[in-house]
């Protein structure tokens, strides 16, 4: 028995070979004297058709059985296909059942459901041509920031889940306690003592793993951080979720344009690689999901990025006769519609905006000679918006101390951090990228819940 992936077969197999093939049935046609099976193992968009001929052992009471849904194995040899669209096809000698799927509750059916429904069944939908195709992509993606990285040196570093710094003010934080939430212990002033949580004082789950990335870039040079983030933001968006995962680089002796430098290639890089790898599965989306999908990737390997600053990107803003809904002023975060003006109808291709004002970027961000912008990039890209969000980080303590006294905030619980400025401090930078917008924007699917497997959001944990 040669057990082979469907996807190999497809590409490579040929005529007369004797083949065992493994996985799920997608839909069954019966005619007079044979029926057609098209089996999915989920390594490729198209299944592969068996054909089952009538002088099979137990004929009728196997089709019977071969229900959309049922798993089987199928035991034959490799014909050219006299049908359209394959170019070869199984017949079977032997046909395992190893579970049936009663058409009368299966939940999958030939017909297109909604994506809303399919939520619903978590459990199922991956067997879909859709969920198939982007938990492939998802998988590529991933591949490909790998690849990227190692290729060029760069440590996978881990960064803690769980963390008892809430200096990143990125949003709301999910606080992890062994507490008993049924009496809670409580201070003098009756606040929560944390003294007797777990870990002596209050702990969340991590919105971001850059100030430990950059723990690690101070030994290593360079390294990325791949992995889980929580964020307990209420907002139901089709681009927010409660768990999601973020890829952050960081960089020692690296200035705001090896960042920039870096974060381009990256793109170019992670969008070649899923073309070149997921073809018919990025076919489809185009196809199916959104006829721009394939523009837009060629639109991002292809060109070279825009660069313009904060201050010259409000003045083309300001020079249009375009009227916005958030009127353009210096000082502004950029909405997006602003966004999108400038990638798509201005240069027509991905920009990044560099030197933001110092008052709507974070704290870590290095503070220009001017006084009043930061070394700050984003990345805008046609029909995606925001993709990247990136800067150079102050390395001078007495700059990044101001800046923490400026906001107000604890000084003493960052002490590690402003340590690393005053042992060894180079000039550094680096950038975040969500992982699930990536993947949205590569496949055009408009809802962050239908490109992870298990999405984490308000009320909804199933799965
Ligand atoms: P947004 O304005 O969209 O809420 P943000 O400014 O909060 O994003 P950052 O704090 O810069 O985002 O986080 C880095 C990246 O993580 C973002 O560019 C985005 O791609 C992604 N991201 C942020 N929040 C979420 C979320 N709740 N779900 C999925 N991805 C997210
Ligand atoms: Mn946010």
């Amino acid at each position: 028995m040669s057990l082979r992936r469907i996807v190999d077969l497809l590409r490579t197999g040929q005529p007369d070979e004797s083949v065992t093939i493994q996985g799920w049935v997608r839909t069954k046609r019966e005619l007079k004297e044979f029926a057609f099976v098209e089996v999915n193992d989920g390594s490729s968009m198209a299944g592969l058709q068996v054909v089952l001929n009538q002088d099979l052992p137990d004929y009728a009471e196997m089709v019977k059985m071969l229900n959309t849904g049922a798993s089987i194995e199928v035991t034959g040899v490799l014909v050219p296909s006299p049908g359209k669209g394959q170019r070869i096809e199984l017949q079977a000698n032997t046909v395992k059942v190893y579970g049936e799927a009663d058409p009368e509750t299966y939940p999958l059916q030939k017909k297109r459901h909604s994506f809303e429904f399919l939520r619903t069944i978590g459990h199922l939908r991956s067997r879909t041509n859709t969920l198939g195709a982007v938990f492939r992509v998802r998988n590529a993606c991933a591949t490909a920031i790998h690849n990227f990285f190692q290729e060029r040196g760069f440590l996978w570093v881990h960064t803690p889940v769980i963390t008892a710094s809430d200096c990143e003010g990125a949003g709301e934080l999910f606080t992890v306690t062994t507490l008993d939430l049924k009496k809670v212990p409580l201070t003098g002033e009756k606040a929560i003592d944390f003294s007797q949580d777990f870990f002596g004082k209050p702990a969340y789950l991590t919105v971001s793993g850059q100030l430990e990335a950059e723990i690690m870039a101070m030994a290593f040079t360079n390294v990325y951080t791949f992995g889980p983030t929580f964020r307990a933001e209420n907002s139901n968006t089709s681009r927010h979720l409660a768990e999601f995962w973020m890829v952050e680089p960081e960089m020692a002796f690296c200035d705001l344009e090896g960042n920039m430098d870096l974060a381009e290639a990256f793109l170019k890089y992670v969008f070649s690689y899923v073309l070149k790898h997921c073809p018919e599965d990025m076919e489809f989306f185009n196809q199916r999901i959104d006829n721009s999908v394939l523009a837009t990737a060629d639109n991002i390997i292809n060109n070279e990025f825009a660069r313009i600053s904060y201050t010259e990107a409000i003045s083309l803003l300001e020079k249009t006769d375009r009227t916005f809904e958030f009127p353009v002023s210096w000082g502004l975060d950029l909405q997006s519609e602003h966004e999108r003006y400038l990638a798509e109808e201005h240069f027509k291709k991905p920009v990044i905006v560099t030197d933001y004002p110092a008052q709507i970027k974070a704290f870590y961000m290095r503070m220009n000679d001017d006084g009043k912008t930061v070394r700050a990039m984003d990345i805008l890209a046609p029909k995606i918006g925001e993709i990247v969000g990136g800067s150079q980080r102050e390395e001078r303590l007495d700059a990044l101390e101001r800046r923490i006294d400026e906001l107000g905030m604890p000084k003493e619980e960052l002490w590690w951090y402003l340590d690393l400025r005053r042992f060894g401090t180079v000039p550094h930078a680096g950038f975040g990228l969500g992982f699930e917008r990536l993947v949205q924007f590569m496949t055009g699917m408009t809802n962050i819940r239908d490109v992870i497997p298990f999405p984490r959001a308000p009320l909804s944990a199933d799965f």
